[in-house]
């Protein structure tokens, strides 16, 4: 991913794009965006926030809010969510952020914009249909263990699934992007 402007660092008045807020809104899942009050609960009980310096929820529906959409679809952080839900039963407006945090996700994606070692793991669900590849020492460790050897994957079905919906056309954008 490319290096981009910290959450943290001052805003341009350049940057924000007043309809990015209304363009959530309208997205199943981020609708309720504009009804966050900035209560600050959905960081102060996530667990990922607790042990990352620069991941908080609040913040990036906060710039999400203000139009800062540049920024947060490139944000690193976006992708340290771990979907636990947390935030979402605690949310005193009953907003849905882990919802929000997916939305945001699927756009930067949409956009080419992921980490590389999603992009390592989806390119190893199109080459082997697991997300890590399996070491040969693995399989031999099963067969020496007398244990049964693990079920193979038909590559082919799995990349006419990966282009039906449309993840090899985002691991193109990505190349196009990022690779080298
Ligand atoms: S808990 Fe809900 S209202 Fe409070 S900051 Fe998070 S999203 Fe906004
Ligand atoms: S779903 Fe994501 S943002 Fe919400 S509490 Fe869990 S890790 Fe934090």
């Amino acid at each position: 991913m490319t290096q981009t402007l910290s959450l943290n660092d001052p805003i341009k008045a350049s940057e924000i794009n007043p309809k990015f807020r209304l363009e959530l809104s309208k997205i199943d899942g981020s609708e309720k965006i504009l009804q966050c009050f900035q209560c600050g609960t959905c960081t102060s009980d996530c667990p990922i926030a607790k042990f990352s310096e620069s991941y908080r929820p609040r913040q990036l529906i906060r710039m999400a809010q203000l139009g800062l959409k540049e920024r947060v679809l490139k944000s690193e952080t976006l992708w340290l969510c771990a979907s636990c839900f947390t935030c979402t039963d605690r949310c005193p407006q009953d907003i849905e952020v882990a919802s929000i945090i997916r939305v945001l996700r699927n756009l930067a994606a949409e956009k080419g914009i992921f980490p590389t070692v999603i992009r390592e793991q989806a390119n190893s669900i199109l080459e082997s249909g697991y997300a890590y590849k399996i070491p040969l020492l693995r399989e031999k460790k099963r067969v020496q263990l007398d244990l049964p050897t693990l079920p193979k994957n038909d590559p082919e079905k799995i990349r006419i699934i990966l282009k039906k919906t449309g993840i090899q056309n985002l691991l193109e954008k990505w190349e196009n992007n990022f690779g080298e």
